[in-house]
Parts: structure tokens; sequence; C-alpha cells
């Protein structure tokens, strides 16, 4: 039976890096998905016979904690079920980023107890039958519950100010940088003392340090400005993976130390790719230095006056371009225009105007936010292009329209060396020759900054819901 584990873990693990693989593309995304579901199925089913298997092992002659265990397993494992599938059938598109946040947290807190758990096995064993705890297994404990404590609380902070009940301006103390290095040392040299230790005598240090660990995560992610915060989503992605592997470490499961290196990698390249998107430094990141340093609004200047257009005179526009490049952003998510924005493609398409989409990396509040929306209307994969694909088409395009994106194409971040999203790549909709953006008021977006775009001659602003005025544009065009 372990042999048939062993096969059933590795088949797991080998899923579960097809599903990544698939999650790369498009075209690839909804295999990439059943890959990862049958390797966790798969997962699973493996572990619940491996319980199954001690429970007919004749050397084990008390099975009172093995059938307690496995009732535990099974009542934890279908409320969980209920709850997350509960919470995945009715959460909103828009709603996702602080789901997965939430549930980042939930891996951080599953280290910290695993991590205690087996500091209290151990110390037990020391106390009853005098067994020495081994320094590398203290390390594996400590540094599990201080990832997991960084995570849980970090992930709890993000999934607020995803979710607008905490401020997204950053919270930066004085002397922040310096608050966090004292956290590290601090935190090393209680791990050198409790690697020293045997027994109950270990608390002290781990208890400290779990404190210690649970005010950095939240202080780390406290003093991130919104405009930086998807790449502390995927960092804390990569966190909750390093937290599982962790976890898997003090259990000795192969699976969770491989799953949880899989999420922990993918997740740091996610960063580092999030952070080449949005200008930042990579080691920067991962020290919580991030790119606002203290920036916390953009200046308070008078643009001048906004012009505004209504969705008839919009439809007339686009009749007659012949090139439309669509910068979707949060406000499509919002609106849930991603419908009616397919169908409006395919009436300018089928008139013969070339239409494409531009994709800002960090528009919306996810990784492929916009992707999976316009996936989900059926809108063709080779008219979605990233930013660097479309940037340099602007001046030959007639007509951009923005459908509920502010940060993504604020010239602020090339122009304000001030602004907290300045050195941020943009999408430069403004050289085209006509812009329109489609949002409700001239309110600022998640990063809280003006947008001087809307004061410009070639734009003209279509108030209201997106998705409504694109449903007119629609029904204009006949
Ligand atoms: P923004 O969040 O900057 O702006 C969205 C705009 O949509 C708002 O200005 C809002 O204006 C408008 N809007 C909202 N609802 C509607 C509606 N129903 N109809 C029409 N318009 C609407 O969007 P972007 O996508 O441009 O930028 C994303 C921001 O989120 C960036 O700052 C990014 O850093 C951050 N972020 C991104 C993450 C990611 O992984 N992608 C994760 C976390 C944060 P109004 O209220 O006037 O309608």
């Amino acid at each position: 039976m372990v042999s048939f584990v062993t096969g059933a873990y590795i088949l797991a693990a080998l899923l579960f890096i097809l599903a990544l693989a698939g999650l790369s593309k498009h075209e690839t995304a909804r295999r990439g998905n059943a890959f990862g579901m049958a390797g966790m199925a798969l997962a699973v089913v493996a572990t619940l016979l491996l319980v199954l298997d001690y429970l007919t092992d004749d050397l084990i002659v008390d099975k009172t904690p093995i059938v307690v265990g496995l009732v535990i397993i099974l009542v934890a494992g279908t409320v969980g079920a209920v709850i997350g599938i509960r919470l995945a059938r009715g959460v909103e598109m828009t709603g996702m980023p602080e789901l997965i946040a939430m549930m980042h947290s939930f891996v951080g807190l599953a280290a910290v107890l695993v991590g205690y758990n087996t500091f209290i096995e151990v110390a037990s064993a020391h106390s009853n039958v005098g067994l020495e705890s081994d320094a590398v297994h203290n390390a594996e404990v400590f540094i599990g519950v201080f990832i997991g404590a960084v995570t849980f609380t970090g992930s709890i902070v993000a999934n607020l100010k995803l979710s607008a009940r905490m401020r997204s301006a950053p919270i930066a103390l004085p002397g922040r940088h310096l608050l966090n290095l004292g956290i590290l040392v601090v935190s090393a040299v209680l791990l050198v003392w409790f690697m020293l230790t045997d027994g109950w005598v270990g608390m002290a240090p781990l208890a400290v340090m779990t404190v210690l660990a649970l005010v950095l995560g939240f202080h780390l992610v406290a003093a991130i400005g919104g405009g930086d915060m998807p790449v502390v989503v995927s960092m804390l992605n990569s966190y909750s993976g390093w937290a599982a592997a962790a976890a898997g470490f003090m259990l000795g499961n192969d699976l969770l130390i491989i799953t949880g290196a899989l999420v922990g990698s993918s997740g740091a390249i996610l960063s580092y790719i999030m952070c080449k998107a949005m200008n930042r430094s990579f080691v920067s990141v991962i020290a919580g230095g991030f790119g606002s340093d203290g920036a916390v609004s953009g200046e308070a200047r008078d643009y001048g006056e906004h012009r505004e257009i209504q969705a008839d005179d919009v439809a007339d526009l686009l009749a007659h371009a012949s090139s439309v490049v669509i910068t979707p952003g949060y406000g499509m998510a919002v609106a849930q225009a991603q419908y009616p924005v397919a169908e409006m493609t395919k009436k300018l398409r089928d008139k013969g105007v070339d239409v494409r989409f531009g994709i800002h990396p960090v528009a919306g509040r996810l990784p492929g936010h916009m992707n999976v929306l316009l996936a989900e209307a059926r809108v063709p994969y080779d008219i979605v292009l990233e930013m660097d694909e479309v940037n340099d088409d602007f001046p030959d395009t007639d007509v951009v329209l923005v459908i509920g994106a502010n940060d993504t194409v604020n010239p602020a971040a090339l122009e304000e060396p001030g602004s907290p999203i300045a050195g941020m790549p943009v999408l430069e909709v403004w050289n085209a020759r006509e812009v329109i953006v489609f949002k409700r008021s001239m309110a600022t977006g998640y990063a809280g900054v003006q947008n001087p775009l809307f004061f410009k001659d070639n734009t003209q602003m279509l108030f209201g819901d997106a998705k409504d005025k694109v449903n007119e544009i629609v029904a204009a065009l006949g």
C-alpha cells in the first residue's frame, strides 16, 4: 500500500506540474485546471488510503488515535468542502482577489498550527521518555511557524485592503525598514536559542518569534500602497507555498513539500514578472521596501476641464474608424461589461474595423483578470495583446476605448515623479487620435491618484455604468 501511495503522490506531483504549465496560456488554461483538480483528488484519496493502511497494520496495537484522526480528517474535510464550495459558487469575479488572499491566510495559519503541534509532540516525548530533540528538526519547526505567521497576518491585511475595508494608501511608520530588519535579526537570534533547547523551554523563543512574525506580516503589507498591491498578492501566493512546504517538512510529507515548492517558486516567478511590469525592484519587494517610499497621494493639480460624449456619438466614431484598441480595467469587471464588449467587438469587426485589446499586466485586481473575463465572453485570443505588444501602435490608432481602466492608463506614472505610481509602465493611450473613457464619475483609481488623461484635448468621458454604455453603443451600431 505504501508504494502505491508513493506512486500516487508522484503522479499527483506530475499533474500539478502539468497544471502550472497549462495555466500559463489562455488556450490550455482549462486543461491546466483539470490537471490540478485531478492531482488534488488523487492526493486526497492516496492520503486516506494511507490512513486506512495504518488501521489494518497488525504492528500498531492501539488504533484509537488513528480512528480519531480519521474521523477528524473526514469531518474537517467535509465542513471545509461545504464552506469552500459555497464560497466559490457565490463569489463574484470582483471578489476573487480578496477570497484568494483569505485562502493564503489559511495556509499560513495551517503552517503555524502544524509547527506548534510538532513542537508539542516533541516536547512531550522529551519530558515523558527523555527523547532528545534534533536541531535540524527544530529549525524546520521554527522556520515553518515564521513563514506561516508572516503569511497569515500579511494575507489578512491584503484581504482587508483588496475588499476596501482598510485604506489602500500605505501606512508608512517612521523607520519602518529598521523595524523590519530588527524583527529579522531578533528572530534569527531566537532561532539559534530554539535550536539549542530541548523540551518545553523552546516554547519561549517560539512564542516570542510568532508574535514578532505576526507583526512583521501585518507591517510589511500595511506599508504597501494600492498601486503596488499586485506584487503583494503574488508574493503572498509565494509565501503560502513556502509555508505549505515547511509544513510538509514538519509532517514528513513529500507531496506537501513538492506542492508547496511548486506554489512557492511559481509565485516567486509571478512576483518577478509583476515587479518588471510595475518597474519595481524584486529585491526591494522581498525586503518589504517597495516602490512608493512614503508617497501617499499625487499632487492636487488643476488639470483643467474635461469633455463629455454620449453613447450614440461614440458609436458613430467607431463606425467610421479603421483601427480601434480597447483597454479594459477593473471597472469592466465591476460592471460585468465583458459580454457586451465582446458583442460590440464582433459588430465592429464584421464592419471591417480592426479591433484589438491592450491588456496591462496589473489591470483589474488579479494577475490575468482581464484575460479571464475576455476569454469568458469568447473574445478571440489573437486580438488580445499585452501592453508591450500594443504600446507602439497607439499613434496609428483612430479610437481607444478605455473601459473601466484608470491607473493602468494614467500618464502621471510617466510624467509626475512624486506620484505613488511613478515609474510604472502604462498603456500610452493618449497617443491615439481619439480616446473615450468609460467610467461613472471623475473618481480616482485604486492607487488614489488623479488621472491627467481625462483632461487631455483628445479625451472624452462617457459617464455611466460600463455595461449599460457599451449596450447602448451596440444598439446604436445596429
Ligand atoms: P483602477 O482600479 O485604477 O480603476 C478602475 C476604474 O473603474 C475606477 O476609476 C472606476 O471609476 C471605474 N469603474 C468602477 N466601476 C465601474 C462601472 N460599473 N462602470 C464603469 N466604470 C467603473 O483600474 P485599473 O484596472 O486601471 O488598475 C488596477 C489597479 O489595481 C492598479 O492600481 C493595480 O496596481 C491595482 N491592483 C491590481 C492587482 C492585480 O493583480 N491586477 C491586484 C491588486 C491591486 P468610477 O468609480 O468613476 O466609475
